[in-house]
């Protein structure tokens, strides 16, 4: 999770109206928020605009690291996939949780 911040590095935090607004008085709508290919924004407990991973982007990742996984000893350095894999793998998990800690399911 990282916060969406203006250029001077202040959070943005949901108002009434339906805007995000900085300490310095900037304010973003809803439909100019852009996150990254592969994250979608939200909004955490303190009504700071935030972004995650989507989990869709992490089940596509999750995907590849198992077939990775099965694909391992066809490489002759299996034990390296097989680690990079496992790696992938636990990031695309905790990427599906915190996702889902927001109620963002793919
Ligand atoms: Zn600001």
């Amino acid at each position: 999770m990282d916060r969406i911040t203006c250029a001077h590095a202040h959070p943005y935090a949901a108002r009434p109206d339906g805007l995000f607004a900085c300490a310095c008085g900037e304010q973003l709508a809803a439909a100019d928020v852009e996150p990254d290919t592969g994250q979608v924004w939200t909004v955490d407990t303190s009504g700071a605009l935030v972004v995650v991973t989507d989990p869709n982007s992490a089940l596509e990742s999750l995907q590849d690291a198992v077939q990775d996984l099965r694909e391992a000893t066809e490489y002759p350095n299996r034990a390296a996939v097989r680690h990079q894999a496992a790696q992938a793998l636990r990031e695309a998990l905790e990427a599906l949780r915190e996702a889902a800690a927001y109620g963002i399911t793919p």
